[in-house]
């Protein structure tokens, strides 16, 4: 399967869709989601079509790499959860439970988030 450009962050990225911008360079966008998890709930998107850490890992370019851990350590300046902790995620495939095809990362904080996964017997 290739990138499909219909989903709702590529058609955020290109204005199709408004958003909460909370931040934006040459590589990142970073606003809010729509449906908030935690007083802080920021998803942080590559521009580049990646679906996942794997894709983006093995086709992207350095710099956009780079940029994307800094906007992380960026906006979890900016929206003050920096210090007293927070939370990232990337659902990646079935799996993972993505719902959208377009890497992102949910930036969870503002209160206890609690356990990292319930746990079942494996
Ligand atoms: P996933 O399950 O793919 O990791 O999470 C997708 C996230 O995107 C969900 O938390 C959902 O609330 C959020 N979301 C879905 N549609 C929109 C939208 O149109 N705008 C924004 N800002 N967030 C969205």
């Amino acid at each position: 399967m290739s990138y499909d450009d219909s989903n709702i962050f590529a058609r955020i990225l290109r204005g199709e869709i408004p958003c909460q911008k909370v931040f934006e360079d040459d590589h990142v966008l970073a606003f809010n989601d729509i449906n908030p998890a935690c007083p802080v709930h920021v998803l942080i998107i590559p521009k580049g079509p990646y679906r996942s850490i794997t894709e983006m890992a093995a086709q992207g370019k350095d710099e956009e790499l780079a940029a994307l851990l800094r906007a992380l350590g960026t906006v979890a300046g900016m929206t003050g959860v920096a210090d007293t902790g927070y939370r990232v995620i990337s659902n990646t495939g079935d799996h993972g439970h993505q719902e959208i095809p377009h890497l992102h990362f949910h930036l969870l904080g503002g209160r206890p988030i609690g356990r990292m996964v319930s746990r079942v017997d494996i």
